[in-house]
Protein backbone atom coordinates (compact mmCIF):
# COMPACT_ATOMS: atom_id res chain seq x y z
CA UNK A 1 0.00 0.00 0.00
CA UNK A 2 1.93 3.49 -1.04
CA UNK A 3 1.80 5.69 2.14
CA UNK A 4 -0.99 5.99 3.96
CA UNK A 5 -2.96 9.02 4.08
CA UNK A 6 -3.38 11.88 6.16
CA UNK A 7 -6.70 12.09 7.27
CA UNK A 8 -8.98 14.16 8.77
CA UNK A 9 -12.03 12.37 10.43
CA UNK A 10 -15.33 14.25 10.64
CA UNK A 11 -17.96 12.31 13.42
CA UNK A 12 -21.33 11.90 12.44
CA UNK A 13 -22.64 9.15 15.12
CA UNK A 14 -25.34 6.52 13.50
CA UNK A 15 -26.00 9.15 11.21
CA UNK A 16 -28.15 7.02 8.86
CA UNK A 17 -28.15 3.95 10.91
CA UNK A 18 -31.27 2.22 10.47
CA UNK A 19 -31.30 0.18 13.63
CA UNK A 20 -28.48 -0.31 16.16
CA UNK A 21 -26.07 -2.93 15.67
CA UNK A 22 -25.28 -5.07 18.85
CA UNK A 23 -21.79 -4.07 19.18
CA UNK A 24 -22.45 -0.41 18.77
CA UNK A 25 -22.78 1.74 21.30
CA UNK A 26 -22.90 5.26 19.07
CA UNK A 27 -25.23 7.10 20.19
CA UNK A 28 -28.29 8.64 17.87
CA UNK A 29 -28.07 12.05 19.19
CA UNK A 30 -28.62 15.18 17.65
CA UNK A 31 -26.59 16.93 19.74
CA UNK A 32 -22.63 16.36 19.51
CA UNK A 33 -23.52 15.79 15.43
CA UNK A 34 -21.55 18.82 13.71
CA UNK A 35 -23.43 21.03 11.19
CA UNK A 36 -22.23 20.97 7.67
CA UNK A 37 -20.91 24.41 8.24
CA UNK A 38 -18.84 23.63 11.33
CA UNK A 39 -17.08 20.86 9.36
CA UNK A 40 -15.88 23.67 7.40
CA UNK A 41 -14.35 25.68 10.16
CA UNK A 42 -13.21 22.12 11.35
CA UNK A 43 -11.38 21.35 8.18
CA UNK A 44 -9.65 24.46 8.04
CA UNK A 45 -8.23 24.33 11.63
CA UNK A 46 -6.89 20.49 10.93
CA UNK A 47 -5.46 21.97 7.95
CA UNK A 48 -3.76 24.51 10.13
CA UNK A 49 -2.35 22.17 12.58
CA UNK A 50 -0.46 19.70 9.97
CA UNK A 51 2.80 19.59 11.06
CA UNK A 52 5.46 20.74 8.08
CA UNK A 53 6.71 17.55 7.96
CA UNK A 54 3.55 15.85 6.79
CA UNK A 55 2.33 19.29 4.81
CA UNK A 56 2.93 16.96 1.41
CA UNK A 57 1.08 13.85 2.38
CA UNK A 58 -1.89 13.10 0.72
CA UNK A 59 -4.94 14.46 2.67
CA UNK A 60 -8.70 13.39 2.90
CA UNK A 61 -11.66 14.15 4.82
CA UNK A 62 -13.24 11.17 6.14
CA UNK A 63 -17.07 11.04 7.27
CA UNK A 64 -16.67 8.26 10.12
CA UNK A 65 -18.74 7.03 12.63
CA UNK A 66 -21.94 6.17 11.09
CA UNK A 67 -23.38 4.81 7.82
CA UNK A 68 -23.07 8.05 5.69
CA UNK A 69 -24.86 6.87 2.25
CA UNK A 70 -27.53 5.49 4.12
CA UNK A 71 -28.88 9.27 4.96
CA UNK A 72 -31.04 10.92 3.02
CA UNK A 73 -29.16 12.06 -0.11
CA UNK A 74 -30.23 15.97 0.82
CA UNK A 75 -28.61 15.26 4.44
CA UNK A 76 -25.55 13.70 2.10
CA UNK A 77 -25.02 16.57 0.13
CA UNK A 78 -24.48 19.78 2.14
CA UNK A 79 -21.31 17.87 3.71
CA UNK A 80 -19.92 16.81 0.80
CA UNK A 81 -20.29 20.38 -0.59
CA UNK A 82 -18.36 21.93 2.11
CA UNK A 83 -15.61 20.07 1.16
CA UNK A 84 -15.58 21.38 -2.14
CA UNK A 85 -13.96 24.21 -1.77
CA UNK A 86 -10.98 22.80 -0.27
CA UNK A 87 -10.57 20.19 -3.17
CA UNK A 88 -10.71 22.58 -5.62
CA UNK A 89 -7.64 24.49 -3.81
CA UNK A 90 -5.88 21.73 -3.81
CA UNK A 91 -6.06 21.96 0.09
CA UNK A 92 -7.78 18.61 0.34
CA UNK A 93 -7.08 14.98 -1.92
CA UNK A 94 -10.37 13.61 -1.46
CA UNK A 95 -12.84 12.23 0.30
CA UNK A 96 -13.29 9.29 2.24
CA UNK A 97 -16.58 7.71 3.76
CA UNK A 98 -17.85 4.93 5.86
CA UNK A 99 -20.77 2.83 5.33
CA UNK A 100 -22.69 -0.12 5.11
CA UNK A 101 -23.00 -2.88 2.33
CA UNK A 102 -26.79 -2.32 1.59
CA UNK A 103 -26.70 1.43 0.83
CA UNK A 104 -24.53 1.64 -1.92
CA UNK A 105 -26.29 1.58 -5.39
CA UNK A 106 -25.58 2.61 -8.57
CA UNK A 107 -27.36 6.23 -7.67
CA UNK A 108 -24.98 6.76 -4.87
CA UNK A 109 -22.00 5.96 -5.89
CA UNK A 110 -22.89 8.30 -8.85
CA UNK A 111 -23.36 10.72 -5.98
CA UNK A 112 -20.13 10.02 -3.90
CA UNK A 113 -18.25 10.22 -7.53
CA UNK A 114 -19.64 13.44 -8.37
CA UNK A 115 -18.59 14.78 -4.62
CA UNK A 116 -14.91 13.77 -4.99
CA UNK A 117 -15.39 10.69 -2.52
CA UNK A 118 -11.87 8.02 -3.57
CA UNK A 119 -12.18 5.67 -0.49
CA UNK A 120 -15.26 3.75 0.69
CA UNK A 121 -14.98 1.77 3.96
CA UNK A 122 -17.77 -1.03 4.23
CA UNK A 123 -18.65 -2.24 7.53
CA UNK A 124 -18.67 -6.32 6.32
CA UNK A 125 -18.23 -7.74 10.12
CA UNK A 126 -18.52 -11.08 8.76
CA UNK A 127 -19.63 -12.91 5.70
CA UNK A 128 -21.93 -15.92 7.66
CA UNK A 129 -25.29 -14.27 7.30
CA UNK A 130 -25.89 -16.17 10.88
CA UNK A 131 -23.30 -14.37 12.58
CA UNK A 132 -24.95 -10.97 10.62
CA UNK A 133 -28.57 -11.85 11.68
CA UNK A 134 -27.75 -12.54 15.68
CA UNK A 135 -25.39 -9.13 15.29
CA UNK A 136 -28.50 -7.11 13.91
CA UNK A 137 -26.61 -5.90 11.03
CA UNK A 138 -29.61 -5.85 8.82
CA UNK A 139 -27.44 -7.42 5.68
CA UNK A 140 -26.49 -10.05 4.61
CA UNK A 141 -23.15 -11.48 3.08
CA UNK A 142 -24.40 -10.89 -0.52
CA UNK A 143 -24.82 -7.82 -0.33
CA UNK A 144 -21.08 -7.22 0.89
CA UNK A 145 -20.66 -9.00 -2.75
CA UNK A 146 -22.55 -6.69 -4.96
CA UNK A 147 -21.46 -3.65 -3.11
CA UNK A 148 -17.72 -4.40 -3.44
CA UNK A 149 -17.81 -5.00 -7.18
CA UNK A 150 -20.03 -2.13 -7.89
CA UNK A 151 -17.06 -0.27 -6.12
CA UNK A 152 -14.44 -1.62 -7.81
CA UNK A 153 -16.22 -1.50 -11.15
CA UNK A 154 -16.46 2.43 -9.95
CA UNK A 155 -12.72 2.64 -9.46
CA UNK A 156 -13.48 3.57 -5.67
CA UNK A 157 -10.84 2.65 -2.88
CA UNK A 158 -12.51 -0.43 -0.91
CA UNK A 159 -11.37 -0.92 2.54
CA UNK A 160 -13.89 -4.05 4.26
CA UNK A 161 -14.08 -3.94 7.96
CA UNK A 162 -14.31 -7.28 9.74
CA UNK A 163 -15.10 -8.27 13.49
CA UNK A 164 -14.34 -11.55 15.12
CA UNK A 165 -16.22 -12.78 18.08
CA UNK A 166 -19.86 -11.69 17.33
CA UNK A 167 -22.42 -13.40 18.41
CA UNK A 168 -22.46 -17.05 16.81
CA UNK A 169 -19.08 -16.59 15.39
CA UNK A 170 -16.56 -19.15 15.28
CA UNK A 171 -12.80 -19.07 14.44
CA UNK A 172 -13.78 -21.84 11.39
CA UNK A 173 -16.49 -18.99 10.47
CA UNK A 174 -13.73 -16.34 10.46
CA UNK A 175 -11.33 -18.19 8.28
CA UNK A 176 -14.32 -18.79 6.04
CA UNK A 177 -15.35 -15.00 6.45
CA UNK A 178 -11.74 -14.24 5.03
CA UNK A 179 -11.94 -16.37 2.48
CA UNK A 180 -14.67 -15.02 1.16
CA UNK A 181 -13.52 -11.44 1.30
CA UNK A 182 -10.19 -12.25 -0.25
CA UNK A 183 -11.77 -13.64 -3.27
CA UNK A 184 -13.34 -9.84 -3.48
CA UNK A 185 -10.04 -8.00 -3.51
CA UNK A 186 -10.49 -5.10 -1.60
CA UNK A 187 -7.85 -2.07 -1.26
CA UNK A 188 -7.55 -2.57 2.28
CA UNK A 189 -8.88 -4.60 5.67
CA UNK A 190 -9.65 -3.62 9.13
CA UNK A 191 -10.27 -6.54 11.81
CA UNK A 192 -11.38 -5.23 15.16
CA UNK A 193 -12.33 -7.89 18.32
CA UNK A 194 -16.00 -7.97 19.57
CA UNK A 195 -16.33 -5.76 22.79
CA UNK A 196 -19.05 -5.44 25.12
CA UNK A 197 -19.16 -1.11 25.32
CA UNK A 198 -21.24 0.36 27.86
CA UNK A 199 -24.84 1.36 26.62
CA UNK A 200 -24.57 -1.11 23.53
CA UNK A 201 -27.25 -3.69 22.79
CA UNK A 202 -24.76 -6.06 23.71
CA UNK A 203 -24.46 -5.14 27.18
CA UNK A 204 -27.26 -6.57 28.39
CA UNK A 205 -27.06 -9.69 26.38
CA UNK A 206 -23.63 -10.09 28.65
CA UNK A 207 -24.98 -9.01 31.87
CA UNK A 208 -27.80 -11.92 31.05
CA UNK A 209 -25.13 -14.01 30.45
CA UNK A 210 -26.17 -14.86 26.77
CA UNK A 211 -23.11 -13.17 25.28
CA UNK A 212 -19.82 -14.52 26.04
CA UNK A 213 -16.76 -12.50 24.38
CA UNK A 214 -13.60 -14.02 23.05
CA UNK A 215 -10.40 -14.40 25.84
CA UNK A 216 -7.67 -12.01 24.68
CA UNK A 217 -6.15 -15.30 24.13
CA UNK A 218 -8.27 -17.08 21.81
CA UNK A 219 -8.81 -13.36 19.48
CA UNK A 220 -5.27 -13.91 19.45
CA UNK A 221 -4.98 -17.33 18.11
CA UNK A 222 -7.64 -16.58 15.49
CA UNK A 223 -5.77 -13.66 14.28
CA UNK A 224 -2.61 -16.07 14.19
CA UNK A 225 -4.48 -18.71 11.94
CA UNK A 226 -5.90 -15.65 9.51
CA UNK A 227 -3.28 -12.99 8.85
CA UNK A 228 -1.43 -14.83 7.38
CA UNK A 229 -3.86 -16.11 4.84
CA UNK A 230 -4.40 -11.83 3.90
CA UNK A 231 -0.51 -11.85 3.86
CA UNK A 232 -0.61 -14.33 1.42
CA UNK A 233 -2.97 -12.57 -0.35
CA UNK A 234 -1.45 -9.27 -0.74
CA UNK A 235 -4.34 -7.53 0.31
CA UNK A 236 -2.95 -5.03 2.95
CA UNK A 237 -4.16 -5.04 6.86
CA UNK A 238 -4.32 -1.17 7.54
CA UNK A 239 -5.52 -2.27 11.53
CA UNK A 240 -6.14 -5.07 13.77
CA UNK A 241 -7.33 -4.09 17.07
CA UNK A 242 -8.93 -1.02 18.34
CA UNK A 243 -6.90 2.17 18.19
CA UNK A 244 -6.91 2.97 22.44
CA UNK A 245 -9.08 6.45 23.08
CA UNK A 246 -10.67 7.85 25.76
CA UNK A 247 -14.14 6.61 24.67
CA UNK A 248 -12.94 3.28 24.20
CA UNK A 249 -11.27 3.41 27.80
CA UNK A 250 -14.67 5.19 28.98
CA UNK A 251 -16.99 2.28 27.74
CA UNK A 252 -15.07 -0.71 27.80
CA UNK A 253 -16.66 -3.43 29.84
CA UNK A 254 -15.31 -7.10 28.67
CA UNK A 255 -13.86 -8.48 25.45
CA UNK A 256 -10.21 -9.08 24.02
CA UNK A 257 -9.01 -5.48 23.92
CA UNK A 258 -5.16 -5.20 24.26
CA UNK A 259 -3.32 -1.82 23.16
CA UNK A 260 -0.79 -3.36 21.56
CA UNK A 261 -3.06 -6.54 20.09
CA UNK A 262 -1.21 -6.30 16.72
CA UNK A 263 1.50 -6.89 18.19
CA UNK A 264 0.70 -9.90 20.31
CA UNK A 265 -0.82 -11.46 16.70
CA UNK A 266 2.44 -11.42 15.05
CA UNK A 267 4.59 -12.37 18.46
CA UNK A 268 2.47 -15.35 18.83
CA UNK A 269 2.96 -16.15 14.69
CA UNK A 270 6.39 -15.51 15.20
CA UNK A 271 6.47 -18.57 17.98
CA UNK A 272 5.18 -20.71 15.22
CA UNK A 273 7.60 -19.41 12.92
CA UNK A 274 10.45 -20.55 15.59
CA UNK A 275 8.59 -23.65 16.67
CA UNK A 276 8.69 -25.08 13.17
CA UNK A 277 12.23 -24.04 12.43
CA UNK A 278 13.55 -25.85 16.10
CA UNK A 279 11.28 -28.67 15.19
CA UNK A 280 13.32 -29.42 12.27
CA UNK A 281 16.19 -29.08 12.88
CA UNK A 282 19.13 -30.48 15.27
CA UNK A 283 19.95 -28.73 18.79
CA UNK A 284 22.89 -28.80 21.13
CA UNK A 285 20.91 -27.12 23.63
CA UNK A 286 20.93 -23.76 22.25
CA UNK A 287 19.41 -21.91 19.39
CA UNK A 288 20.58 -18.57 17.39
CA UNK A 289 18.20 -16.63 15.53
CA UNK A 290 18.10 -13.97 13.22
CA UNK A 291 15.39 -11.50 11.85
CA UNK A 292 15.54 -8.20 11.07
CA UNK A 293 15.78 -5.64 13.76
CA UNK A 294 12.83 -4.16 13.99
CA UNK A 295 10.90 -7.76 14.46
CA UNK A 296 13.48 -8.86 17.62
CA UNK A 297 10.69 -7.73 20.18
CA UNK A 298 8.21 -9.88 18.25
CA UNK A 299 10.09 -12.52 18.47
CA UNK A 300 11.03 -12.19 22.15
CA UNK A 301 6.82 -11.61 22.44
CA UNK A 302 5.46 -9.61 25.25
CA UNK A 303 8.12 -10.11 28.33
CA UNK A 304 10.15 -12.69 26.59
CA UNK A 305 7.44 -15.09 26.72
CA UNK A 306 8.21 -16.84 23.27
CA UNK A 307 11.79 -17.25 24.37
CA UNK A 308 10.81 -18.75 28.12
CA UNK A 309 8.04 -20.84 26.09
CA UNK A 310 10.73 -22.27 23.55
CA UNK A 311 13.38 -23.09 26.09
CA UNK A 312 11.37 -25.04 27.92
CA UNK A 313 9.46 -26.98 25.12
CA UNK A 314 12.72 -27.81 23.16
CA UNK A 315 15.02 -27.85 26.84
CA UNK A 316 17.06 -25.10 25.28
CA UNK A 317 19.63 -23.52 27.60
CA UNK A 318 20.44 -20.36 25.64
CA UNK A 319 18.37 -18.78 22.93
CA UNK A 320 20.15 -15.81 21.07
CA UNK A 321 18.93 -13.35 18.72
CA UNK A 322 20.67 -11.36 16.35
CA UNK A 323 19.03 -8.45 14.10
CA UNK A 324 20.09 -7.86 10.43
CA UNK A 325 19.19 -5.25 8.21
CA UNK A 326 19.22 -7.21 5.26
CA UNK A 327 16.88 -9.79 5.82
CA UNK A 328 13.70 -8.93 4.70
CA UNK A 329 11.03 -8.27 7.22
CA UNK A 330 8.98 -11.40 8.04
CA UNK A 331 11.98 -13.47 7.60
CA UNK A 332 13.08 -15.91 10.38
CA UNK A 333 16.31 -17.65 10.11
CA UNK A 334 18.18 -20.39 12.54
CA UNK A 335 21.72 -21.18 12.53
CA UNK A 336 21.33 -25.26 13.18
CA UNK A 337 24.20 -27.40 13.13
CA UNK A 338 23.48 -28.53 9.60
CA UNK A 339 23.70 -24.80 8.91
CA UNK A 340 21.28 -21.78 8.62
CA UNK A 341 17.57 -22.94 8.06
CA UNK A 342 14.83 -19.98 7.41
CA UNK A 343 11.15 -19.75 7.07
CA UNK A 344 8.85 -17.01 5.98
CA UNK A 345 5.82 -15.90 7.78
CA UNK A 346 4.21 -15.86 4.56
CA UNK A 347 4.94 -19.94 4.07
CA UNK A 348 3.75 -20.51 6.99
CA UNK A 349 0.58 -19.45 6.55
CA UNK A 350 -0.10 -21.03 2.85
S1 LIG B 1 -22.20 -0.35 13.73
FE1 LIG B 1 -22.35 1.15 12.14
S2 LIG B 1 -24.30 0.67 11.12
FE2 LIG B 1 -24.37 -0.36 13.12
S3 LIG B 1 -25.35 1.08 14.50
FE3 LIG B 1 -23.16 1.43 14.68
S4 LIG B 1 -22.68 3.09 13.27
FE4 LIG B 1 -24.70 2.25 12.71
Amino acid sequence: MASSPLIIPVFLPNLGCREQCLFCNQKAAAEGLPSPSSVCNFIGASLADIPYNKKNREKQVAFYGGSFTAIHRDDQVPYLKKVQPFLASGLIDSIRISTRPDALDEETLSLLKEYGVKTVEVGVQSMVDEVLFLSKRGHCAEDTVSATSRLKRRRFEVGLHLMIGLPGDTCDRFLQTLDRVIELKPDFIRIHPTLVLKGAPLENLWRDGRYSPLHLDEAVQWLRKGLPKLENSSIPVARIGLQPTQELERDFLAGPYHPSFRQLVDSAIFFDMATSLLQNSQKNGQALFFCHPKEVSNLRGQKNENIMRLKEHFKLSKILIDGKQELPRGTLVLQAQEGEVSIHRKSYGS
